[in-house]
């Protein structure tokens, strides 16, 4: 199938929708646009066709608490293709002995199974400055972007001021990011849990307000990781406003859930960090989006099965933190976003495609629909229904956070570079399908 047509769908770009279809060739977009149907013909009248998804932060085979996340990257890839993620973005495992350039290698050796095309940036734990060589051999391995954590002193993840803004000087001048974890470790109770009493939205507030300063000093564009109140919100329009090079993410459990799933009697299994907030930060968050003043949203995808969670229910400090996301990033974000009118079509395509592959060198290879770009594309019928059930979804993890939820707005057919993953709502990507997407070009452009 070196050649075919899409046509009669309605093309979503952040730029608008248009009525016309795609050429695709040799897993590639050809042409955009009124198409005459020659060839192989998919034709779809109805439906929606956007660029497959981008989840911008997703940890697949992450050790943590003494357990691992549920998902490797067969489960958790195959969980993205089925909800219409053609591109997931992970880290590396950091270790403070462990070379930058021996972290990437090591982690794309467990990548090798992934169904769906992925990157990595290189987790930043137990780094010190002397060690600046390694920034360059990770970048000619592909990988250009950082995770830093101001939080998890007692885990060891946790980057020291000074070292942060030595590395943001030297990410600066290899042209790529910093992702950055934000709460003040000071202003956090460790042994309280992943709960808002214990990681209050004061540590983001002054975690972001801090890098803020540092972006603006260094000039090293920085991502803020999961957004999930009000007030880390003000300090990073206030850094943006300063001058700061800063980007932002938030994640669907934000944008959903409140604190009050706590009190239910499962409310252990919704443990995540940073916590889940308020009705206010939530409303907050929505007109941020609806502003697009923000980069992506995305998972944080962390699952743990009920049984993970179970055993270390009435002791927080042992609490895996985290929640599945990658399947219903999608048809969460159109239904409760799109459907019920709080983003746009246009915007719901920027925070899943075109603003997480600007700000982590995917572009324009990734996340848009034009010529050139890889054919990852989503088929999606507006119309159609859906429920969610944990057990129906195809991450490792047996609980959902949206069990029961209903809305609009199903997957149909899903393509990476140019191959159905998903066809007629059937799964039928393969294992090692995906590719590793070494960094493509020069540096950050967060903005068109
Ligand atoms: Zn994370």
């Amino acid at each position: 199938m070196a050649e075919f047509v899409i046509s009669g769908v309605q093309v979503v770009t952040p730029r608008g929708v248009r009525a016309g279809g795609v050429v695709v060739r040799e897993g590639k977009i050809a042409r955009v646009g009124k198409i005459r149907a020659r060839g192989e013909l998919v034709s779809a009248p109805g439906l929606l066709l956007l660029p497959g998804a981008i989840d911008a932060h997703v940890h697949l085979e992450l050790p943590v608490a003494g357990t691992r996340s549920a998902d490797d990257f067969l489960s958790g890839t195959r969980a993205a293709a089925a909800g219409g993620v053609t591109t997931v973005l992970d880290f590396t495992l950091g270790a403070p002995e462990k070379p930058l350039p021996k972290a990437v290698e090591e982690r794309l050796v467990q990548a090798a199974p992934a169904v769906v095309d992925f990157s990595l940036r290189a987790e930043m734990i137990g780094w010190t400055p002397d060690r600046g060589g390694e920034l360059s051999q990770a970048a000619e391995l592909g990988v250009r972007s950082f995770k830093f954590y101001l939080a998890y002193a007692d885990s060891g993840r946790r980057t020291p001021l000074g070292v942060l803004k030595e590395a943001m000087e030297a990410i600066r001048k290899l042209g790529g990011v910093a992702m950055v974890h934000c709460e003040a470790e000071e202003l956090v109770d460790p042994g309280g849990g992943p709960f808002p009493s214990a990681r209050p939205a004061l540590a983001e507030e002054v975690a972001i307000a801090e890098v803020a300063v540092l972006a603006r000093r260094t000039g090293c564009p920085t991502y803020i990781a999961h957004i999930s109140s009000a007030d880390g919100l003000a300090a990073f329009r206030a850094g943006q406003e300063a001058g700061a090079p800063l980007f932002g993410e938030t994640c669907p459990h934000y944008l959903l859930l409140t604190e009050e799933v706590y009190l239910r009697e499962d409310g252990h299994q919704f443990s995540v960090t940073p916590p889940l907030r308020t009705p206010r930060d939530q409303a907050a968050l929505w007109q941020a989006l609806a502003q697009r003043e923000l980069q992506a949203v995305a998972t944080d995808h962390c699952p743990f099965t009920r049984e993970q969670k179970e055993r270390a229910r009435g002791e927080p400090a042992r609490l895996p933190s985290g929640l599945p996301g990658v399947e219903t990033l999608l048809p969460l974000l159109f239904s409760e976003g799109v459907a019920k009118g709080r983003i746009s079509l246009s915007q719901l395509v920027w925070y899943l495609g075109e603003g997480p592959a600007r700000a982590f060198g995917l572009w324009p290879r990734k996340g848009g629909i034009l010529p050139g770009a890889d054919a990852d594309l989503v088929l999606l019928d507006p119309q159609a229904s859906w429920q969610i059930q944990a057990e129906a979804l195809h991450t490792a993890s047996d609980f959902s956070p949206y069990q029961g939820w209903q809305g609009r707005g199903r997957v149909v057919g899903v393509l990476l570079r140019g191959e159905w993953l998903v066809r007629e709502g059937e799964l039928l990507a393969c294992p090692g399908q995906g590719q590793f997407l070494p960094w493509s070009y020069g540096s950050a452009r967060l903005r068109p």
